[in-house]
């Protein structure tokens, strides 16, 4: 295969999906873009009635179905209700630790448009010796949108119900290697899916089975579209797409979390809603040998991914988890490594290409 590189189409495609307001259940903003960049590269766009889409390459041989998985739905809000004064209550959609999020700043999607808003704080001078010691809970938080009255708020359009998520500009940082933005994940994984399809299309690469390159949705309340996305495709084997968490971060214990940024894509050989196949892990790490990609092991005792759900599918299917390291996820600023980003994308294309239905059958023998 030729060398992989990400495209400054790919780039600008990457920014545009991270920027994207997309909590669970509102992810349609994101498959559109999705939708308009993959298509091209596809022999057929699918999507399921919960709304993942799924991006077909037919190889030399229809079978096995080989799925390709990330989600790209992000962690975020909705709204509960509006005061008086014209404050917005949420509750949240996905995992938060309530620290991050005072004086960050938030866009409400409303059927009007975009509305943007921060999260309240008290200033300092007003805080008490005890209140400065004290996490202020999420469900005693607000969006100040700027306005002044209920009424106000009404007529920007928000509404009971009305998604809300990070606001936070995707920027290439100062060392040029790295990137800053929030919903790294998971459409960072979805982004490597439908980049791995494309490397194999625009190099011409034989693979003997079926891509199936997946966007999937609401993984952040529980691998919902993962469930549903495998009655779609009816997959033989899954890999999937997702960001790892990098350790090399003050106050993370390396036990915790293994992975280093720019030292390449981790292969995952435990998280918390799988064991992995054994076969098939081992084989991930010969091929990334083989291929000269840098690779990381990890192990994620705390946190699922959508292999979680389909691994689990019918009578049981060979899975793997392929991670790209990142800081500080589940924050509105996460970072991530270009390298990494393109070895992952290397990584998944070499193994589609060798999954055949032996070596697919062979994972399974005793
Ligand atoms: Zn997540």
């Amino acid at each position: 295969m030729g060398e992989y590189r990400i495209s400054e189409e790919a780039q600008k495609f990457l920014k545009d999906v991270c920027e994207a307001v997309g909590p669970p259940g509102f992810e349609d903003e994101v498959l559109r873009l999705f939708q308009a960049y993959g298509r091209r590269f596809a022999d057929e766009v699918i999507r399921d009635n919960l709304g993942s889409l799924v991006f077909v390459k037919r190889g030399s041989r229809g079978k096995p179905r080989v799925l390709v998985a990330g989600h790209v739905d992000e962690v975020g809000f909705l709204v509960t209700s509006i005061t008086k004064e014209g404050y917005i209550t949420f509750t949240p959609l996905g995992g938060w630790f309530d620290q991050v999020l005072l004086a960050q700043r938030v866009v409400i999607r409303t059927r009007k448009g975009q509305v943007l808003g921060v999260i309240t704080s008290k200033p300092p001078h007003l805080l008490t010796p005890e209140e400065r010691q004290k996490v202020v809970t999420l469900d005693r938080m607000y969006v100040d949108v700027g306005a002044t009255s209920e009424e106000e708020a009404k007529n920007l359009g928000i509404r009971i119900g009305d998604p809300i998520a990070p606001y936070s500009p995707f920027t290439i940082s100062a060392t040029g290697k790295t990137i800053m933005g929030k919903a790294f994940d998971d459409r960072l994984g979805a982004f490597v899916a439908i980049e791995a399809l494309r490397y194999l299309r625009e190099s011409g690469a034989e693979h003997p089975n079926t891509l199936y390159a997946a966007a999937t949705v609401q993984e952040e309340v529980g691998l919902r579209g993962a469930q549903t996305v495998g009655w779609l495709v009816d997959h033989d084997v899954a890999i999937v797409t997702e960001v790892d968490i990098a350790g090399d971060v003050p106050g993370i214990d390396p036990r915790d979390a293994q992975a280093k940024l720019g030292k390449g894509p981790t292969i995952v050989t435990f998280d918390a809603s799988m064991v992995p196949n054994q076969r098939l892990k081992e084989f991930a790490i010969e091929v990334a040998e083989e291929a000269k990609i840098p690779y990381q092991l990890s192990a994620i005792a705390k946190g699922g991914t959508d292999a979680g759900r389909l691994h689990l599918y019918k009578t049981g299917r060979p899975s793997i988890v392929i991670g790209v390291p990142t800081r500080h996820i589940h924050s509105h600023v996460s970072i991530v490594h270009f390298d990494d980003i393109a070895n992952a994308v290397r990584l998944v294309a070499e193994l589609v290409r060798r999954l055949d239905e032996e070596r697919v059958t062979s994972f399974t023998g005793l």
